[in-house]
């Protein structure tokens, strides 16, 4: 196949002629594509193993180059695909897009399990002397990834294996339409005003809206988190709250939709799948392919989390039962599950009350992003500039910039910025991704790495500019930071730039690190100006913002420690015949990971769907590792301190020069070492949670 200008989605290189792409192309050209890729794969195999009866070594641009276009030429045309689905979506699109996925996934799988790639994986690793750290490191991972889906396995073992790998699928799904159903399958319907009590005028109308959709009268509450979130934190009806409570945790834990069997199977096939590949459980299994070294040194982080988390976390229980008591409340002397969200609420109001509304006029998108710029040229010694209208764009709102080095003026990167959100062509939230990596295109000319970063706040409206919540403006950070990292690097090879072959537990590290930003003084103070007067935030207002940070922290922190540890060990110490249920496991741990024992019929396993319909299977304690990484190397520049502008710009060149930079050419520790001078500690964490003694 030949590159082609008139064929807009098969031109695999350059950026992506978005508007002239149709869902008519995508039927014709994705198959189109396949079927040259999979008859290109299959003239690789059969050189690779004419290669390997030949007494010569193989060389790296033998295999890891073409193997390299193959996935890049198909990570190109669906990828553009995949994005305008995210952002330009049509029932059209929608349907051409998941009539070609599963021949997409397949061609994935045939490569990921191909025999002859394997065997020449291998014997280029068995040379690895010619090979510098980089290379290295990607052939290991390479070779891992097609290890652990298999293809070592031999006949019969391999059979089984593979129907393993369907029924977990089929079992992860049943579990969460399960979950869904159970979700749906509760509701109750309030009639009298007295039962509204306290509700704010937005869930009273979300909860009317409910009601007049199932054609009744009044207003339906449901288990969704848009309506019992809310509900749980304002009701003034505590009879209302318990019975919502009470539902709520017990969902999926009986009758039809009951997920207890299922958990102790998907336990059980996880289990098997990991003796299969040679490991002694799950755990090993997904810590294979992550920073993490075992789960004893996760459980270690996790206990030095839940030794500050637990006592904190007492001391705010205390605090919501005296302000239960000041206002004469009768639970006050021994609050429950459904009084905790309430009674923090009332006492979050009483002690700074922060309307994330009435902020947004200090944080218009233009001030936001000067900023944010402003940040990143001062600490990355970069700079960024508009350069609308130089590149293909896939809507109006849709803004492009270029990333130059600010010493040498030449250009590193370029981004689209799609901010605002467009119901009904949109998907919601936010994420960084990858248009091009920086790589070198087949006539061997360099590739400069683009990012994708969307977001979906508010639109402008007549003369009204986008004004931001503090939200908004975290998420703008978060995101890009992550497109730092994948405009900043420079790894010379693909596999490894960027974020690419970043360790999953890692990954958030520069996304994490940029939210930090967002409180500190001269960045914060910098940008928030009212976008009428001119003002800076009040100084109230940011003690609002970092008090807001802590509030709960202690609480917080020890449920993802208790939801980490109770995944960790369901993967690494349950088995059919220990002689406890998971849930006996849960709850034991529950004694010293959760201040409020959980109630009689609590069965939050049955509504986890991260860990057993998701991929977060003794992975669950990721969030906090990267959070660790984050806010150490944060702290790097606390430590320098803040207003140290020689010393800032000095620690902010060494992060590009390492994290930023480095991607995952070298092992995570590897690179947070030489950015920091040693190993991770959790102190700056705990410090930032608000979890240490003033
Ligand atoms: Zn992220």
């Amino acid at each position: 196949m030949t590159v082609s200008a008139s064929l807009p989605l098969l031109a695999g290189q350059g950026l992506p002629q978005f508007e002239a792409i149709t869902p008519k192309q995508v039927e014709q050209d994705i198959p189109t594509l396949l079927d040259a890729l999979n008859s290109e794969l299959t003239a690789l195999e059969t050189k690779l193993e004419q290669k390997l009866v030949e007494t010569t070594p193989l060389t790296w641009d033998e295999l890891m180059d073409p193997l390299h276009q193959l996935g890049e030429r198909l990570r190109w045309s669906w990828g553009v695909v995949s994005h305008l689905n995210g952002v330009c979506n049509t029932p059209e699109l929608r349907t051409a897009h998941q009539q070609q996925q599963g021949a997409v996934v397949q061609f994935g799988n045939r490569a990921g399990q191909s025999r002859p790639i394997y065997r020449a994986l291998e014997a280029l690793q068995q040379n690895a002397a010619n090979l510098d750290g980089t290379q290295c490191r990607i052939l290991e991972a390479e070779l891992r990834d097609m290890r652990l889906r298999g293809v070592g396995l031999e006949g019969a073992e391999q059979e089984a294996f593979n129907a393993a790998s369907a029924r977990q699928a089929e079992l992860a799904t049943t579990f969460s339409n399960h979950v869904l159903d159970a979700t749906n399958g509760w509701s109750l319907t309030l009639t009298s005003e007295a039962d509204l009590a306290g509700l704010p005028a937005s869930l009273r109308e979300l909860l009317a809206q409910a009601a007049r959709d199932a054609g009744e009268s009044g207003w339906r509450l449901g288990l969704d988190m848009p309506r019992v979130g809310p509900f749980l934190k304002y009701s003034q009806r505590r009879d209302l709250r318990e019975q919502v409570y009470r539902a709520q945790v017990s969902r999926a834990s009986t009758g039809e939709l009951d997920n207890h069997p299922l958990i102790e199977q998907i336990l059980q096939l996880k289990l098997e799948q990991a003796q299969r590949l040679g490991y002694a459980n799950w755990a090993e299994v997904s810590l294979a392919s992550k920073m993490a070294g075992s789960v004893a040194e996760v459980e270690a982080l996790l206990d030095d989390l839940r030794a500050a988390a637990y006592p904190a976390a007492q001391q705010e229980l205390e605090a919501l039962a005296a302000c239960a008591a000041r206002h004469g409340a009768a639970e006050a002397a021994a609050l429950k599950p459904w009084d905790v969200s309430y009674w923090a609420e009332v006492l979050r109001q009483e002690s700074f009350d922060l309307d994330s509304e009435a902020l947004r006029p200090w944080f218009s998108l233009d001030q936001v992003l000067q900023g944010l710029f402003g940040l990143c040229q001062r600490l990355f010694a970069i700079r960024i500039v508009a350069a609308d209208g130089e590149a293909p764009v896939w809507h109006s709102d849709v803004r492009y910039f270029r990333v130059l080095d600010r010493a040498s003026g030449q250009a590193l990167a370029g981004f689209y910025l799609d901010p605002f959100s467009r119901p009904g062509s949109k998907r919601g939230g936010a994420w960084m991704d990858e248009c091009l990596g920086r790589s070198r295109n087949p006539a061997g000319e360099a590739v400069l790495p683009v990012a994708y970063l969307i977001c979906n706040q508010s639109p402008p409206v007549g003369d009204t500019p986008s004004l931001m919540t503090f939200d908004e403006v975290e998420t703008l950070f978060h995101e890009f930071g992550h497109g730092l990292q994948h405009m900043l690097t420079t790894v010379e090879r693909p596999q490894a730039a960027g974020i690419n072959n970043v360790e999953w537990d890692a990954v958030e590290l520069p996304s994490q690190f940029m939210e930090n930003w967002c409180y500190d003084r001269a960045t914060l103070m910098g940008m928030a100006r009212h976008w009428q007067t001119g003002e800076p935030l009040p100084e109230s207002d940011y003690q609002k913002l970092l008090a807001a940070r802590t509030f709960m922290g202690g609480s917080a922190t020890l449920r993802q420690v208790h939801l980490a540890l109770t995944d960790l060990r369901l993967h690494s110490q349950w088995t059919p015949n220990c002689g406890q249920s998971p849930e006996q496991l849960r709850r034991e741990l529950a004694r010293t990971t959760t201040v409020l024992e959980p109630i009689p019929e609590d069965a939050f396993l049955c509504a986890f769907s991260h860990i057993f319909a998701g991929g977060y299977s003794a992975g669950y304690y990721s969030y906090k590792w990267a959070e660790v990484l984050s806010a150490d190397a944060f702290s790097a520049f606390e430590e320098v301190g803040l207003e140290q502008e020689d010393e800032i710009v000095a620690t902010g060149r060494r992060f590009r020069d390492t994290v930023l930079s480095l991607g995952g050419s070298r092992s995570p520790a590897e690179v947070f070492e030489a950015f920091r001078g040693r190993q991770p500690s959790s102190e700056a964490l705990i410090r930032h949670s608000g979890l240490v003694a003033a």
